[in-house]
């Protein structure tokens, strides 16, 4: 099939957001008389799911600080539960257990739960939280633990099927995906709208762009023609670099996946650590002396997860883009400190870290000045889906992208808007190592 001369919704980028938008788009125009999927056409540079969404551990929790966040990812929550199958959702729950310095964040974020009727389960005090764990997986040992925050929704999903699953209903409701089309510009008429889309096959005629391009936004929000810097944050006078990079740590060590498990044989909750306590390494050789964070779950072949990731810089020298996937090779440091941290946790990782996979791994996320997303009409129909690395976990906001593009408002799309960069309007920060909670 060729490019068509011309498509009322041209969706650029077949991640979770992309998909998920052209899902919800085709399903809402049908069903409010607009027209329906044969409107809605997703062009891709590669492969869906070739971007961060295919390569994202997938972890889906509600454990963030900001109330804007947490009403968001209830709502994009309640869509991972409504088809777990065509999502390949793994419900097991959250767990998060962390430091002092996280208490007091922690427990205001349970109250949150509490109040919006989230179930979640706070722990407060190193013996209790010691006890608790301990419950779980019998071999828990890590120390000076002082709170966890265990989430009874939530879990992760196995990343490509998802986004493979959200492309089938898109094509379901007759939406569709083009892979191997770069867009390469924009034709911009007086009045800011764009009128034309090129692309490496030929130049499309739109009616609405919606941009969901991951790590790439910062080239096309270029292409678009936005600024580059916004006021501080947290200083009006000053100005600061919209977009930057950070590399995410993320690895698998190979073993046979059911050493973890549960102590009643369930598959386990997602596992988040935040700490301090040193590390040691299995030469006796201190590995980290600095607060740490890392996440993990069983994955379908090895233990996979994650630690706090690198900040690369305004510009990507990792080379995220052009035709390669958002790949980053992870190194000897980071498995240095994420086998060391998750022996330090249970005695069952202890003697790993021969195991640790040689295969690439991680990838490169694109931050916002003040590490949240940007869901926005940048242009008058041009609506840009950047999510600041938040993302995979987000397959709800296609669905709020649809009804703003069919009509509705989005009282939770709308604390995301680029305008509080100008407004001095920051989302409040917590005291998490990690720039996304
Ligand atoms: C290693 C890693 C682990 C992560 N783990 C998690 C996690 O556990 N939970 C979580 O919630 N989030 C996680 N994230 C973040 C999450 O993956 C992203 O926020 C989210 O997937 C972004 O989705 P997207 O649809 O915007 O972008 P992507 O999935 O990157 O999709 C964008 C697509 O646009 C295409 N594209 C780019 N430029 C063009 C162009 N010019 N023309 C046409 N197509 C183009 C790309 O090829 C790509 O397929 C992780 C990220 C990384 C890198």
């Amino acid at each position: 099939m060729g490019l068509p001369q011309q498509v009322e919704y041209l969706i650029i980028g077949a991640g979770v957001h992309g998909l998920s938008t052209a899902y919800h788009l085709s399903k809402y125009l049908k069903e409010k008389g607009q027209g329906g999927g044969a409107d809605v056409l997703v062009v891709e540079k590669s492969s869906i799911a070739a971007g961060a969404s295919g390569v994202a551990c997938g972890n889906v929790r509600c454990n963030y600080y900001q109330e804007p966040m947490t009403r968001l990812m209830i709502h994009c929550m309640d869509i991972w539960e409504s088809d777990p199958d065509t999502f390949a959702y793994n419900a097991v729950g959250y767990l998060t257990a962390s430091f002092a310095p996280m208490a007091a964040g922690l427990a205001a974020v349970y109250q949150r739960h509490q109040s919006l009727g989230y179930p979640s389960h706070f722990i407060e005090g190193e013996k209790h939280v010691k006890k608790y764990m301990q419950g779980i997986f019998y071999d828990w040992q890590a120390e000076k633990l002082e709170v966890v925050l265990h989430e009874h929704r939530g879990g992760h999903a196995w990343s490509k099927q998802a986004i493979h699953g959200l492309a089938i209903k898109a094509e379901q409701e007759d939406a569709q995906v083009m892979t191997g089309v770069t867009v390469t510009g924009f034709e911009i008429a007086g009045d800011g709208s764009v009128t034309a889309v090129h692309t490496d096959v030929g130049v499309i005629q739109v009616g609405h762009v919606i941009v969901a391009v991951g790590p790439w936004i910062k080239t096309l929000w270029g292409m678009l023609d936005l600024p580059q810097e916004v006021a501080s944050p947290h200083h009006a006078a000053d100005m600061m670099e919209l977009w930057r990079f950070l590399a995410l740590q993320e690895g698998e060590i190979e073993v046979n996946p059911y050493i973890h498990i549960t102590n009643n044989g369930q598959r386990p909750p997602l596992v988040h650590v935040d700490s301090d306590v040193p590390l040691y390494g299995e030469d006796g050789r201190l590995v980290w002396d600095q607060p740490w964070g890392i996440y993990f779950k069983r994955d379908k072949h090895a233990v996979q997860g994650g630690a706090v990731p690198l900040d690369v810089g305004s510009e990507c020298h990792i080379d995220p883009y052009g035709a390669r996937s958002p790949f980053y090779c992870v190194g000897d440091d980071f498995y240095d400190l994420w086998a060391a941290s998750l022996a330090h946790c249970m005695k069952r990782f202890q003697g790993m870290r021969p195991y640790a996979s040689t295969r690439p791994s991680g990838g490169v996320g694109a931050f916002s000045a003040d590490n949240f997303p940007v869901f926005d009409f940048m242009r008058p129909n041009v609506y840009v889906i950047a999510d600041s690395n938040h993302g995979f976990k987000m397959i709800g906001v296609g669905e709020q992208v649809a009804r703003i593009l069919t009509g509705e408002s989005s009282e939770l799309l709308a604390p995301f808007a680029f305008s509080r960069f100008a407004a001095q309007k920051p989302l409040p920060k917590s005291n998490a190592p990690f720039p996304w909670m």
